[in-house]
C-alpha cells in the first residue's frame, strides 16, 4: 500500500498589517498594506508534508468565498489532494495579525469555517496509513478523528498546538505526540526537566513524545530511549512556520518508513531551512532541499 497521510485540521487566511504600536481599547491605528498569506496549522502542515515528498490528503472546512479558493489553490499547488475538503456555510477562517517595528505582535483568530469541521466529515480511512492532527478545530472532532484513526490501524500523529488541556482518552489513541516547550508545560505541568515532563506525557498513552526546543533543537522519548538532536544551524530570517514544518516533515518521513531518529533529523533540517525564508508556507523546503543537507 502506498503510504498516504490524511492531515485533518485548520486552514486560515493570515492578514498581516505592520503597525506603529499594538492598538489600545477604543483607539484606531493606521497601519501599512495588508499582506495576505495562506496559514492555519492544518494547512501549513499539509503543505510542509507535501513539499517534503509525502503523499497528502487534506481534510478541513472552508467557506464558499474567495479566501477559501485561495487556500484550496495553495494546497493543490504542492500536490495535496483536496477532494475531502468540506465547503460550509461560514466564512473561511482568518487570522488578523498586527506586527510592530519591535517585532511584538497581536493576533485575533476568527475560526469561521474551521469550527464547522465535524466528526462525520471523516472519510473512509482505507487509503490512509497516517493521520496528522492539531488542536485548531473543535475538540470533539479531534478526539473522534483520533479514535477512528487508531481503530482503523493508522498511525496517529498529534501536534498538540495551540496549547490547551486535553481529553485523557485522546492521548491513548496517539502514536506520536509533538509539542513545543509551552505546550509541554500546559500538558505535563512544570515539575522536573524536559525529560521528566515528556516521560509523564508518554505514560498517558503516546508511544513517542517529541518536544521541539526552538533554537535548542528537539528531544524525543520512545520505548527505552531518549533522542536529543541539536538544531541545524542556519541564518535565521523568520521562524514563522518552523514548528509546522517540523511536524509536516516528520510525518512525511515516518510515512515513508524512516526510523524515528532519521525522521527527526529530516524534520530538524526542514524546520531550520524554513527559518531562512520569510512567511510560513512559501519558506517550506522541498524533499530535495532537505536531502541535500542530510548526511
Ligand atoms: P514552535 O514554532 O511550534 O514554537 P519551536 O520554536 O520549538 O516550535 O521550533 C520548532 C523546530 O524548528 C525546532 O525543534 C527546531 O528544529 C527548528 N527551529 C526553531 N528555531 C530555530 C532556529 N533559530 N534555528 C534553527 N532551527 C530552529
Amino acid at each position: 500500500m502506498v503510504p498516504v497521510i490524511l492531515v485533518a485540521g485548520s486552514a486560515n487566511l493570515d492578514l498581516t498589517v505592520a503597525v506603529p504600536h499594538i492598538v489600545r481599547p477604543g483607539e484606531t491605528v493606521i497601519g501599512g498594506d495588508t499582506v495576505t498569506a495562506p496559514g492555519g496549522k492544518g494547512a501549513n502542515q499539509a503543505v510542509a508534508a507535501g513539499r517534503a515528498g509525502g503523499r497528502v490528503t487534506f481534510l478541513g472546512a472552508l467557506g464558499r468565498d474567495a479566501a477559501g479558493q485561495t487556500l484550496l489553490s495553495s494546497l493543490q499547488e504542492v500536490g495535496v489532494d483536496t477532494a475531502c475538503v468540506q465547503l460550509v456555510d461560514a466564512p473561511t477562517g482568518a487570522a488578523y495579525i498586527s506586527v510592530t517595528p519591535e517585532g511584538e505582535n497581536a493576533i485575533t483568530v476568527s475560526s469561521g469555517a474551521n469550527a464547522h469541521l465535524l466528526p462525520e466529515h471523516l472519510p473512509d480511512l482505507t487509503p490512509f496509513t497516517h493521520l496528522l492532527l492539531q488542536l485548531e478545530t473543535p475538540p470533539e472532532t479531534v478526539s473522534a478523528f483520533a479514535q477512528a484513526g487508531h481503530a482503523a490501524g493508522l498511525s496517529v500523529v498529534l501536534n498538540a498546538a495551540p496549547a490547551r488541556p486535553l481529553d485523557e482518552q485522546l492521548l491513548r489513541h496517539v502514536s506520536v505526540l509533538v509539542v513545543n516547550e509551552g505546550e509541554l508545560q500546559t500538558l505535563a505541568g512544570e515539575e522536573g526537566g524536559t525529560e521528566a515532563q515528556a516521560a509523564r506525557l508518554r505514560a498517558r498513552g503516546p508511544q513517542t513524545v517529541v518536544v521541539t526546543l526552538g533554537a535548542q533543537g528537539c528531544l524525543a522519548q520512545t520505548a527505552g530511549s531518549t533522542i536529543r538532536l541539536p538544531a541545524f544551524r542556519v541564518e535565521v530570517t523568520d521562524t514563522t512556520g518552523a514548528g509546522d514544518t517540523f511536524v509536516g516533515v516528520l510525518a512525511a518521513w515516518l510515512s515513508q518508513g524512516a526510523p524515528l531518529e532519521g525522521a527527526l533529523q529530516a524534520a530538524t533540517v526542514g524546520a531550520a531551512l524554513a527559518c531562512t525564508q520569510p512567511g510560513a508556507q512559501p519558506g517550506m523546503p522541498t524533499r530535495a532541499a532537505i536531502l541535500a543537507h542530510l548526511t
